[in-house]
């Protein structure tokens, strides 16, 4: 089974507005991922699960409007509601700092990301947020997701390539690997075009694909601008001129594209 972090911050928020933002960015993700999925969206904020279980129909129903006033956070509720809309969501509570243990992870996580107002830009494999536990007041709700808890088998056998291309659902047999994977053979074309690289420095290579790794869009390595002598202006590191590889396949990548996957070799210590 894989497993994946998501976590959010905001300097100005309540816990109640940071539970739905944070149901909102995750069910918005995984449709980017994979358009539809079956989710068991597991969170310690009865707001969020009371709300979405029980609350929203009433609301949807009057025209969200409350019988005492203001609805409140009702924008952020009209958007989980489009969020939800892709998916077959079961939304399920329990209570918070209990003991649950993808719960007490999640208020890790959250209390991180709070505390160092950092966010994960989407799915992060878990256990690769950097900190260690902390118990300060969290700014943000911990929400768990176990996301497709049937995704499991690695069609590679790298159980460490939790890339959303390289997982099957429970029960689909892995295909053999009689052949090289396709990120296999763009990271070495990555360190092939590395060696082009003129910077004396620094030896790296790039390749841009697109998101199902079909087309390759643009390629780069380290060097001088086209029409430049191939050579480092200067030998102190960070003055040589040079323009990373990164860049130079990024400028040259459709910008009509989105989600793109960036292959990077590695560079040299
Ligand atoms: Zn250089």
């Amino acid at each position: 089974m894989a497993r994946w972090d998501f976590y959010e911050s905001s300097p100005q928020t309540t816990n109640n507005k940071m539970a739905l933002a944070g149901a909102i960015a995750t069910l918005e993700w995984i449709r980017r991922q994979w358009k539809h999925a079956r989710v068991v969206y597991v969170s310690d904020s009865q707001y969020l699960v009371k709300g979405m279980r029980e609350w929203v129909v009433g609301w949807e129903a009057r025209g969200w409007k409350r019988k005492g006033g203001v609805l409140e956070n009702q924008e952020l509720w009209q958007k989980l509601v489009q969020a939800v809309a892709a998916h077959e969501v079961e939304w399920r509570w329990i209570e918070g700092h209990a003991g649950h243990a993808k719960n007490e992870y999640a208020d890790f996580l959250a209390t991180g990301a709070a505390q160092r107002q950092e966010r994960s830009n989407g799915l992060v494999p878990s256990g690769s947020t950097p900190g260690s536990p902390k118990s300060a007041p969290g700014g943000a709700t911990p929400t768990t997701i176990p996301i497709r808890s049937c995704m499991s088998v690695y069609k590679d056998g790298v159980a460490g390539n939790t890339h959303f291309l390289n997982v099957l659902p429970d029960g689909a047999a892995a295909p053999a690997v009689d052949r090289i994977p396709l990120y296999e053979v763009y990271m070495r074309m990555a360190e092939e075009l590395a060696k082009r690289s003129t910077c004396a420095r620094l030896q790296v290579g790039t390749v841009v694909t697109d998101q199902v790794l079909e087309n390759v869009l643009a390629i780069g390595y380290n060097g001088n601008a086209r029409g430049l002598p191939n050579k480092c202006d200067s030998a102190v590191p960070g003055s040589c001129g040079c323009i990373h590889s990164e860049m130079n396949a990024l400028v040259k990548a459709a910008g009509s594209v989105r989600d793109k996957v960036v292959f990077v070799s590695a560079s040299p210590a």
